[in-house]
């Protein structure tokens, strides 16, 4: 496949207006790109109308089997007159190619799609199979991957390499997990010139608030990449008008959890907070959460990571750092399929994710088509060997 060629692909794939929805047409897409070649097996999983999760498997069933995975949902344009491009024009100036999508992770994704066509145009011999597990609604839950994982896609796998933007200088080997969580207060409401007749919920909310700093403080286990917990309310409201007593307040917390705190562990202690809370006469606390995920553990000196950074090396000429990151990603959900496997994050981008102008440099879109191409096969020999 040319370059142009590969570049075009990208192009039309930031050219579908995938935010948070919509999902099908990229899947739809991508799959007449498979269309030629029979020995691709294609399979779309619908999670709703319109979103479409897609897999692709090729090579050979006997041999070891690795997953490649990226999202089809890209985040909202944001305030458009902050653009200097049309978000979704996939505008080309110089090297860089602008568009929502263009490093999270249309980029990643379509590389993903590229080196599987080169395999199959070329009839590459693999020593066993690659699965492409893109999937939808990434950035508002990862709720296509848990659909994934649930069904069995991911099930034996023997590594998974994700194509989010890390860059191809770093490989992402752990990651922090996430608890967004709620607790809405109930009381009741009346004059606040009688508060006897009403019940305040902001002072019963105050307490859960002031006894949750110091409960999630304890945890000092620190990791030795991630760094510690992370525990911050950003969110909260109450209160009607200056002279009721309030019948209704909220608050919502992030947190960021690492290896060493299974969210279990989390969750069992504001529950336990909640219930303690709600003994006392007058409270009412109810928790929720909001898509939480797990943090993804890993070795820095597993196979996979240590290839990835060797064929990183090798192919671009630089020192690829092998790292953690702050945010979660769909390997998050993948990790629970059956098996054991590392997981790596490794794609082209950069820090416009999520940023109006948002754009990828196509030198790095191109090479990290050569660092798959590459990091596949050698992976699938090594783990043939295992
Ligand atoms: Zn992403």
């Amino acid at each position: 496949m040319t370059p142009q060629a590969k570049i075009a692909i990208l192009q039309k794939l930031i050219q579908i207006p995938s935010v948070n929805d919509h999902e099908a047409a990229v899947a739809d897409y991508l799959t007449t790109l498979f269309a030629p070649y029979p020995q691709a097996t294609v399979e779309h999983l619908t999670y709703a109308p319109g979103r479409d999760n897609l897999v692709v498997t090729i090579g050979q069933a006997t041999g070891p089997r690795l997953g490649l995975s990226g999202h089809m949902d890209v985040v909202a344009p944001g305030d458009t007159t902050a653009w200097h491009h049309d978000p979704f024009g996939g505008e080309i100036v110089g090297d860089q190619l602008f568009g929502r999508g263009a490093s999270d992770m249309k980029s990643g994704l379509a590389a993903l799609v590229v080196t599987m066509l080169e395999f199959l145009e070329a009839g590459t011999p693999l020593p066993g199979s690659v699965r492409l597990l893109a999937t939808v609604g990434e950035e508002t839950g990862e709720y296509g991957a848990a659909q994934l994982t649930d069904a069995g896609y991911a099930d034996g796998l023997a590594g998974l390499v994700i194509a989010e933007p890390s860059g191809l200088d770093n490989v992402v080997y752990t990651a922090r997990g996430v608890i967004d969580y709620k607790v809405v207060s109930t009381g009741k409401s009346s004059h606040s010139a009688s508060p006897e007749n009403g019940i305040n919920a902001i002072d019963n909310l105050m307490k859960f608030y002031n006894a949750v700093g110091p409960l999630m403080a304890q945890h000092t286990k620190t990791d030795p990449v991630l760094g510690g917990l992370l525990h911050n309310v950003d969110l909260i409201s109450g209160g009607e008008q200056i002279n009721s007593i309030p019948a209704h307040a909220e608050l919502m917390a992030n947190m960021r959890t690492i290896p060493a705190y299974p969210n279990q562990v989390i969750y069992d202690e504001l529950e336990g907070l909640v219930a303690q809370l709600n003994q006392q006469p007058g409270v009412d606390l109810a928790l929720s959460y909001s898509y939480p995920e797990e943090a993804i553990p890993g070795d820095p000196n597993a196979p996979l990571v240590q290839l990835a950074k060797q064929v990183s090396d090798q192919v671009c000429g630089h020192d690829t750092h092998v790292v953690g990151s702050g945010g979660a990603n769909d390997g998050a959900e993948f990790l629970r399929a059956q098996g054991d496997f590392a997981s790596i994050e490794i794609g082209p981008g950069n820090d416009t994710s999520h940023q109006a102008d948002e754009y990828v440099d196509l030198p790095e879109y191109l090479q990290a088509v050569e660092v798959y191409e590459q990091l596949i096969p050698a992976f699938l020999r090594q783990a043939a060997y295992r």
